[in-house]
């Protein structure tokens, strides 16, 4: 016989764990799911660090949802004795006209946050490990810091699991089906269950997983670099050197973080534009000489001194749609099921208000948080195949 839950939650990672958990909180019966193993590398929430900030460039409708996301941070926090967010400050850096410093420089006016506009002597001043052309500015925000995204998933999950939820590992969904009473059956490589609502998180598997939301989405492949700085090691320290985010012309973005793993953990650094077309069964999973040598490219010329030895290196997935803004939605043609993909490569400082708004879309049917332009009905139309 079918077990029944209120909400059955697909995907595990970053979004679908803070769904399971806000859905646990709220006295839901829910049922988690996911392909692989729990807190795994295989998706697109691994590699020790995510940049969190509040000068949204990609688009000033983000800022009330990223501010909602400090405060459950820090409740999450507290929940669960896990040390997740940790505040450096960040730089938003390229010429006054990229879309980096002036879209960052927008959301700061905008919404009164706070920072300083930096023009390239002021940088070499203050991060002297920094080597700006005469063109550079920088936005520095001083509230921009980094979540840890193992730690985040983990504890989003343990959380839930003291609050209830039943969560499956290692056990793929493989169909499902919209009920005539509208009840959701979820049939899996091992069994069958059933709720009145059910969350789709499925990250990079959202192209074949959505296929009818009629949402174009293309996966990427992007590789992470630890490098150890060939001197000068404690200028990349947290106290002293913030997360960035670096336009050095308009089809081209790199993006660090400091020296957080101590001394011999190395210093993360990657790009953040392009990446190789893929799909998570396609996808190059080992790091190649070139992949490394075009992180060098960029180092090399503005930050020479962490072009040192390579420590490690990890394989990631961004899901795209056209514009690079989520999906978080209603399904337009099933409303009892929920859509949370497309995160692009800036999703996860939000995960736990997705988690929230998740919540909300599955208990009432719809929230308050402002989603809108995040509706999949900014493309094309939905069809009715599941
Ligand atoms: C290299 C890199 C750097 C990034 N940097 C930043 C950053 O600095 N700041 C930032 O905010 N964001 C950043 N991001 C983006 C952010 O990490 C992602 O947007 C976010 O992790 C996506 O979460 P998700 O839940 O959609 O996907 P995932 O965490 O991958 O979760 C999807 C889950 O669904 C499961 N699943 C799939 N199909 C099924 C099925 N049929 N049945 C059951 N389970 C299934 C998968 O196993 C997986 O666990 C970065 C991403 C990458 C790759």
């Amino acid at each position: 016989m079918n077990k029944t839950y209120d909400v059955i939650v697909i995907g595990l990672g970053g979004m679908g764990s803070a769904a399971v958990y806000h859905l646990a909180a709220r006295g839901k019966r829910v049922l988690g799911l996911d392909r692989n193993a729990a807190v795994h590398d295989l998706g697109s929430s691994h590699g020790g660090s995510r940049i969190i900030r509040q000068a949204y460039h990609e688009d000033v409708h983000y800022v009330p949802l990223v501010q909602r996301s400090y405060e459950l941070w820090r409740q999450l926090e507290q929940d669960s004795g896990a040390d997740l967010l940790r505040i450096t400050g960040g730089l938003l850096l390229g010429s006054l006209d990229s879309s980096v410093v002036s879209g960052s420089l927008l959301s700061a006016r905008e919404h009164g946050l706070s920072h300083e506009l930096l023009g390239p002597a002021d940088l070499r001043r203050r991060f002297p490990v920094l080597k700006p052309r005469e063109t550079d500015h920088a936005v520095f925000e001083t509230n921009a810091g980094f979540v840890r995204p193992e730690a985040a998933v983990r504890a989003h999950l343990e959380s839930a699991e003291r609050l209830g939820a039943d969560l499956h590992f290692e056990e793929p969904m493989v169909r499902w089906h919209v009920h005539a009473s509208g009840a959701v059956q979820v049939i899996t490589n091992v069994a069958k269950y059933e709720a009145d609502r059910v969350v789709f998180a499925p990250g990079a598997w959202a192209p074949e997983i959505l296929s009818g939301l009629g949402v174009s989405l293309q996966v990427r492949r992007h590789v992470m670099c630890w490098f150890q700085p060939t001197d000068r090691f404690e200028a990349f320290l947290p106290e002293s050197f913030p997360v960035y985010v670096w336009q050095v012309d308009a089809d081209r973005i790199f993006y660090g973080f400091p020296a957080i793993d101590g001394p011999t953990g190395g210093v993360k650094a990657a790009i953040h534009s392009g990446g190789e077309a893929c799909t998570p069964e396609s996808i190059r999973r080992a790091v190649l000489e070139k992949d490394v040598e075009e992180i060098r490219e960029y180092l090399g010329e503005y930050i020479p001194s962490l072009n040192g030895p390579m420590n490690r290196a990890s394989v990631c997935m961004y899901t795209l749609t056209p514009d690079e803004n989520f999906v978080v939605a209603a399904h337009p043609v099933f409303p009892q099921i929920s859509v949370a993909c497309g995160f692009s490569g800036h999703g996860f400082k939000f995960t736990p208000v997705i988690g929230e708004i998740l919540a909300d879309l599955a208990t009432h049917g719809s929230t308050q948080h402002p989603i809108e332009f995040l509706g999949p009905d900014r493309f094309e139309k939905a069809s009715t195949r599941p």
